[in-house]
């Protein structure tokens, strides 16, 4: 784990404001805001742990059966046809955020190895989000 606060620990404190889409004891979702396409989710452990290299197994699995669970809303909300799920650890495979998380990204047939970077319309991203939200099961 970090010693400071990472920009995810805030999201999760609620001092920064996200499009949650779900949250349970050890982990929280919501939208990522420079989404590779629409629904793009990230699904963090809330502790800090930095990335897979120091996530202890119970986290871990916390973490996958989150990631399953808000995949099929996703799917679900979006109405996609496939989704990948993603997990950047360390500088060298692109981490930014050193907070573990993993991307759901959905994606259409087609669409697949389009890295794009869309912007959210006004109001969008609650409206997604809560689809997502609506969606769990
Ligand atoms: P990574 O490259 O795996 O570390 O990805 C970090 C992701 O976090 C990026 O896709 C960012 O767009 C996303 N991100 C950063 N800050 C925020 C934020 N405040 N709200 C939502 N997503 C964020």
């Amino acid at each position: 784990m970090t010693n400071e606060k990472t920009i995810f620990e805030k999201i999760v404190a609620g001092e920064i404001p996200c499009a949650k889409v779900y949250e349970d004891v050890e982990t929280f979702a919501f939208l990522d805001i420079n989404p590779n396409s629409i629904g793009h989710t990230l699904v963090i452990t809330k502790k800090p742990f930095r990335n897979i290299f120091d996530l202890p197994d119970s986290a871990a699995e916390s973490l996958i059966r989150s990631v399953k669970k808000v995949a099929a809303a996703v799917k679900k909300a979006t109405n996609c046809d496939g989704l990948n799920i993603i997990m950047n650890n360390e500088k060298a495979a692109g981490q930014i955020v050193f907070h573990a998380h993993v991307h759901i990204i959905p994606r259409k047939d087609g669409d697949w190895g389009l890295h794009k970077h869309l912007t959210y319309k006004d109001g969008e991203m609650t409206e997604i989000a809560k689809k997502i939200s609506v969606a769990i099961e």
